[in-house]
């Protein structure tokens, strides 16, 4: 199964991939986390990502497309694959585009959630990250991830650890604007990807906006 999810920052994208995930059994590819993990083990790729993250710009493509395109050629992604921060734009799109038709495998779905800019934007300066499972989702703003309570800390509401962290990025209102500029960018930005797939296959639409059960629920049936 070889899926694409789309979704601004912030709206629940990664908490709804976690459950594709599992639902499918694939691996879930973040461009994000593989950029997040590369900078704190130090990597030349961390170093030349780093400086485009904090700045809530994007890393260059011709840094981005190969990382990916190689990515996909794992031994774990012989069953499929679940991508998500990519492709961001249209030129993203279409290398991706191209890549698999070459190697002639099928897109079964692209998701694509729906949220406005303000809410999205607030859901973001919630989230808290779980140093010991990215797939542990935390948001201070959202009662059905909000984490949980012990002795007087917060910690994860999966898995109880207390090692829960903001991203500078998450944190930064001009570092935000720049990403949401990109994503609802519809000339050659996220949106622009997502109208790309929409000529080619079924885009499933899903409002980001009710709690993350209804969410869930609404796209558990559309996935079927
Ligand atoms: P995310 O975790 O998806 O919010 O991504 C964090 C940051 O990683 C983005 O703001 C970009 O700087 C970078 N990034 C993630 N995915 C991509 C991509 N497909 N192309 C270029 N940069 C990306």
């Amino acid at each position: 199964m070889n899926i694409l999810i789309f979704g601004p920052n912030g709206s629940g994208k990664g908490t709804q991939g976690a459950i594709v995930q599992k639902k499918f059994g694939v691996p879930h590819i973040e461009t994000g986390v593989i950029f997040r993990e590369n900078i704190s083990k130090g990597t030349e790729l961390g170093t030349k990502a780093k400086s485009y993250i904090d700045k809530g710009e994007l890393v260059p493509d011709g840094i981005t497309i190969p990382m990916i395109l190689n990515r996909l050629k794992a031994d774990d992604c012989l069953k499929g694959w679940l991508l998500d921060g990519f492709p961001r734009n249209l030129a993203q799109a279409e290398a991706l585009w191209q890549a698999l038709q070459k190697e002639k495998i099928k897109l079964d779905y692209v998701i694509e959630i729906v949220l406005d800019r303000k809410t999205a934007k607030k859901r973001i300066m919630g989230r808290r990250l779980c140093a010991t499972d990215n797939n542990h989702p935390n948001n201070i703003f959202i009662d059905a991830i909000k984490p949980t309570e012990k002795d007087g800390k917060i910690v994860c509401r999966v898995c109880g650890s207390d090692k829960l962290t903001t991203r500078a990025d998450d944190q930064d209102e001009a570092a935000i604007d720049k990403r949401h500029g990109i994503y609802y960018d519809s000339q050659t930005g996220t949106m622009a990807a997502v109208n790309f797939f929409r000529d080619k296959t079924r885009v499933i639409e899903i409002s980001g906006l009710p709690g993350v059960k209804e969410v869930t629920e609404d796209l558990l049936k559309k996935l079927k």
